[in-house]
């Protein structure tokens, strides 16, 4: 199945596209990272899974990709209602501690917590921090170029200006109007010409602990441009696929767009990708709101949403049954149904290294694997791939049953390719007590097969040895006439 045949949902387009990237074989793939300034919740969870199934999709097709996810250590938010907030400073404040501190402290949480979810690292991890110098050339030249101006130290993009020539809302269909009567009037307070204007710089005061020096006095960057200043760095002014949540679409992403536009007059991106929320309640888990469940709630099942405790890989599993782009609801019981689900499909992977091989086969296993295939290929669909995944099941334990039967070959082609999608796709993994107990019985058996060496030489003091070893771990070994066991 080639790789010619992915299309993504492209959403400055509204639509399907089929994925032709800048160069052949490289994609260039930039994901908004987390903001430093608390535990990541699982619905920032669920977003950057979705995309380390994108990036994994795209290893497996073969492309050499370079994935960028930053962290955000500094900025100034635009929220939804475009109020101005910088959460570090105030988490600082609270903690009563360096900003750093506040940023270090979190950066290894999330990243403890990528890791538990097995997520891949990304090729770069850059900063905001580490890319001032960057974001002040940006700014230079948006200046230059007359769509920014400059008052108190601060600098604002100007978005009328901007609009003037090209379209601030190409990515998320506002329309300048709808956005301009949704606004407040500037109160006189404001030093902004128009309350859509966002900042690129912002001038500090002499409390604010994160500043650097600039041409237009001690400040820091705006948040939007971080992200334009770290991809266009590590990616080119053009390349392929620019990801975040649903939530970043606007002012976000809108913003970068309109940044690379005014500096360079090009659009950065030539795939929007954008994973949707996931809810509790029906309501979006967010952490300004409270409504939310730490990924360390789930996995110790401390939480009264909950009645018990799941492992990451039930939880990857659940999240991976909804297609990226849809709301998902999060709910014990859908979590219930998940472990089942999740149990059967790794219970199917290891009988398959059991079942017997046949002259002919009765079922035609490379029209399903291309049905894995065709179902990441239509939009990264694994909800699809995953009822897949389970036909395959199904066939591996009528194989088992006797009812179905497989060569050699076929058998080793549904195996590889299972496996494949299973671990290296949805990047699921068996989970760790488990793998600590295959592990061990691993061990074991060679233990076994070295006693029973000992024993065929007449190695008796050795045999013993062995056994009283391992009676003072808490192993006991029982020797039977056919064979030897352990409890
Ligand atoms: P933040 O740390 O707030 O910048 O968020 C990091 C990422 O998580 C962004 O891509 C957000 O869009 C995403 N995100 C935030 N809340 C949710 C949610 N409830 N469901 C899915 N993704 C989310
Ligand atoms: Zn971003």
């Amino acid at each position: 199945m080639s790789r010619n045949k992915l299309t993504i949902y492209n959403t400055l387009s509204s639509k399907k596209e089929i994925f032709t990237p800048i160069y052949e074989d490289f994609v260039g793939m930039y994901v908004c990272g987390p903001t430093v300034y608390s535990n990541v919740h699982l619905g920032n969870c669920r977003t950057f899974i979705s995309f380390d199934m994108v990036y994994r999709y795209l290893l497996h097709l073969g492309y050499k990709v370079r994935y960028i996810r930053n962290i955000t250590d500094v900025g100034h938010i635009t929220t939804d209602t475009n109020d101005e907030v910088d959460r570090i400073g105030e988490q600082a404040k609270l903690e009563k501690m360096e900003p750093m501190e506040i940023a270090q402290k979190y950066t290894v949480y999330f990243h403890q917590i990528m890791e538990q979810f097995n997520n891949l690292s990304p090729s770069i991890e850059p900063t905001a921090t580490g890319h001032i110098i960057e974001q002040i050339e940006w700014i230079k030249e948006i200046l230059n170029n007359g769509f920014a101006y400059e008052i108190n130290g601060s600098v604002y993009f100007d978005v009328l200006k901007f609009n003037d020539s090209y379209n601030y809302g190409i990515l998320s269909g506002r329309k300048i109007e709808d956005l301009l009567s949704g606004t407040r009037d500037l109160d006189g307070q404001d030093e902004k010409r128009n309350p859509l204007d966002f900042a690129l710089w912002k001038n500090a005061s002499p409390e604010h602990i994160m500043k650097w020096s600039s041409p237009w006095g001690m400040g820091f960057p705006g948040w939007h441009l971080e992200c334009t200043a770290m991809s266009s760095k590590y990616l080119g002014n053009e390349f392929d696929i620019h990801g975040g949540g649903m939530d970043l679409k606007f002012p976000h992403h809108e913003c970068e767009i309109a940044q690379s536009t005014s500096a360079n007059g090009k659009t950065p991106v030539q795939y929007w990708m954008h994973a949707n929320m996931l809810t509790l309640n029906g309501k979006k888990m967010s952490k300004s709101t409270g409504n939310t469940l730490n990924p360390d709630e789930l996995f110790s099942g401390k939480n009264q949403l909950l009645d018990k405790a799941f492992q990451p890989m039930v939880v990857r599993f659940f999240m991976l049954q909804a297609h990226y782009s849809s709301i998902l609801d999060f709910t014990s019981e859908a979590l219930q149904a998940s472990e089942k689900g999740f149990n059967k499909l790794m219970e199917a992977i290891k009988t398959i290294n059991l079942l017997p091989f046949s002259e002919k086969s009765s079922v035609d296993v490379k029209s399903l694997v291309d049905k894995f295939f065709s179902a990441m290929n239509d939009d990264f669909n694994t909800p699809i791939l995953i009822a897949h995944l389970f036909d395959a099941v199904k066939i591996i334990n009528s194989v088992k049953d006797g009812k179905e039967f497989l060569t050699q070959n076929d058998l080793l082609f549904l195996k590889e390719n299972v496996e494949c999608f299973v671990y290296n796709v949805l990047g699921l993994k068996t989970n760790q007590d488990e793998q600590n107990n295959n592990k061990l019985n691993e061990v074991m058996d060679l233990i076994i097969d070295l006693r029973k060496k000992a024993r065929d030489s007449k190695d008796w003091p050795l045999s013993d040895f062995i056994r009283d070893r391992l009676v003072q771990v808490g192993i006991t070994i029982k020797d039977n006439k056919e064979s030897t066991s352990w409890i």
